[in-house]
């Protein structure tokens, strides 16, 4: 069912009181000449898609002024115009989209050029449910499987899933599913082990959950191996690729069933907002006795579990985050190359023990990654004429010293935004264990691969060497240099004496 009210335009010839058919009809048609036009768009190259979305010329002339640019439509819900067309709507029988907690067109945009990217030159077909948030978007898409089953209501739930997850989504499986509601969170720690993973299933499992690459850690596995094990179980593969994005790697293509994505990050790159997404194909794996469900996730949490909770996206994010993704692809690569050259500027700094990026050849899980991550579009690009491998903009380093040395290096930054960020436009930087994993505890952190002297480093579209000479001015504390300061009143190494005053 579509969400977007595309009648032909109220005639007044027409009489009113016609009867439901007459808008079934209507709608019929309408849904027709829409899907016709979303099957043009599939046959486009990614970047046609995410310029233009599943937004029309037609559709503007018709229904939105003739304005280019998707209309951000700041309303609660959606007037009729009768009661026949009203019933129509809300027995979900036409496209409409009734009140704004379970659509809006602005959303509806949004979650049509989602869907499109995320199943770009895949064989499947993919739905798309936006969110308020990625964490939103987290719950969404494992929710609908935590529930009794009423053939064994006694039965203890369990989830299998990487450990090396975003420090939300950990404290949302350990604290809010594992320990509030008693549904067990069966940790992976080798997640290149398909073993391990293997061991951890039982019948009262219910999805294989897993972040690729991970955030921080970069953690990366076998996809395709994942997902083959997962529907030998019956169950679905669950993936976060916030790190990715549609334009580096599309989990759907290699068998994963859902895709969360915190679109807050690289997607909406400006940093206007937090937004999320839930892409999946059409009908997963589950051991769950729901057919609706499993033949159109997306369209059965929309209608049913997220109209009920309310996790929605306002209209107002949803156009300023489907704006910055127009341009997604162009920028990760840019990102990806940028952090490649900082990263392997790091790796030859002496003041550096360590550096983390999938794209350095000596990262253990480099091969891996290679297999997966690819420029979209790369041997249709006049640039590179082949397929190229680009890592994204995440990595981190360890600085060879003490903690306290390590947020020396840290404060020292001018031109990196120190934040708990990532996929911006402009560089940030955070210490994870004291920011974004700092409430998972030490252990936690331990088996994440998160320590005290790891800075996590985002590039951005600056010129790389205005970041590198950042760096190195920044890494230069460690010889005693003073800081160059970027104004006359800041003092670096801690909050700004003339701001204080
Ligand atoms: C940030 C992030 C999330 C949470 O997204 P929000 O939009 O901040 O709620 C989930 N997964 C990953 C990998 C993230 O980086």
């Amino acid at each position: 069912m579509l969400f977007v009210n595309i009648f032909e335009k109220t005639n007044p010839e027409n009489p009113m009181n016609k009867g439901t058919d007459f808008y079934i009809k209507a709608g019929q048609r309408a849904m027709a000449w829409h899907k016709a036009h979303i099957e043009r768009m599939r046959q486009c190259r990614f970047d046609t898609i995410a310029v233009h979305g599943i937004y029309s010329m037609q559709e503007a002339l018709d229904f939105n002024q003739g304005s280019i640019v998707e209309p951000v439509y700041m309303s609660t819900s959606q007037t009729y115009r009768d009661s026949d067309e009203m019933e129509a709507a809300l027995s979900y029988q036409i496209p409409t989209w009734c009140y704004a907690r379970i659509a809006n067109p602005s959303v509806y945009y949004y979650e049509g050029v989602l869907a499109l990217l995320e199943s770009y030159n895949c064989s499947v077909e993919a739905g798309c449910v936006a969110t308020a948030s990625g964490m939103a978007a987290v719950q969404s898409a494992v929710d609908p499987f935590l529930i009794v089953d009423p053939r064994k209501p006694n039965a203890k739930l369990n989830f299998v899933a990487t450990c090396q997850v975003y420090g939300g989504t950990f404290q949302q499986f350990a604290i809010r599913k594992d320990h509030e509601k008693n549904i067990e969170w069966r940790k992976v720690i080798n997640s290149l082990d398909l073993n391990e993973w293997e061991s951890k299933i039982d019948e009262n499992t219910r999805f294989l959950y897993g972040e690729l690459p991970s955030n921080p850690s970069q953690a990366f596995f076998d996809i395709k191996k994942v997902a083959d094990l997962a529907h030998k179980y019956n169950l679905p593969l669950i993936v976060d690729s916030t790190v990715a994005t549609p334009a580096l790697l599309r989990p759907l293509e290699y068998g994963a069933d859902i895709v969360v994505q915190s679109v807050t990050k690289s997607l909406f790159t400006s940093g206007f907002g937090i937004a999320g997404a839930v892409i999946a194909k059409k009908d997963i794996a589950s051991n769950i006795d729901n057919p609706a469900m499993k033949a159109d996730f997306c369209g059965y949490l929309k209608l049913l579990p997220n109209r009920d909770n309310g996790p929605n996206i306002s209209p107002m994010n949803a156009i300023l985050a489907l704006n910055d993704m127009r341009t997604i692809r162009a920028r990760m690569d840019v990102m990806s190359r940028s952090t490649m050259k900082v990263a392997h500027y790091l790796n030859n700094h002496r003041h550096v023990e360590h550096v983390d990026y999938l794209g350095l050849e000596n990262h253990s899980l480099h091969k891996l990654a290679s297999e997966y991550m690819f420029l979209v579009d790369s041997e249709h690009d006049e640039l590179y004429g082949e397929k190229v491998n680009r890592y994204g903009h995440l990595m981190s380093f360890r600085v060879k010293g003490s903690i306290r040395q390590t947020r020396d290096v840290f404060d020292a930054f001018q031109r990196i935004w120190r934040a708990t960020d990532l996929g911006r436009i402009k560089s940030v930087a955070t210490i994870p264990a004291i920011s974004t994993h700092q409430q998972q505890g030490e252990e936690g952190r331990k088996i994440a691969g998160i320590p005290g002297n790891l800075i996590r480093l985002c590039v951005g579209m600056e010129h790389p060497d205005d970041i590198i000479s950042d760096i190195e001015m920044a890494l230069g504390v460690l010889d005693g240099k003073p800081v160059s300061k970027s104004s006359p009143e800041y003092s670096a190494g801690g909050a700004s004496s003339a701001l204080l005053k």
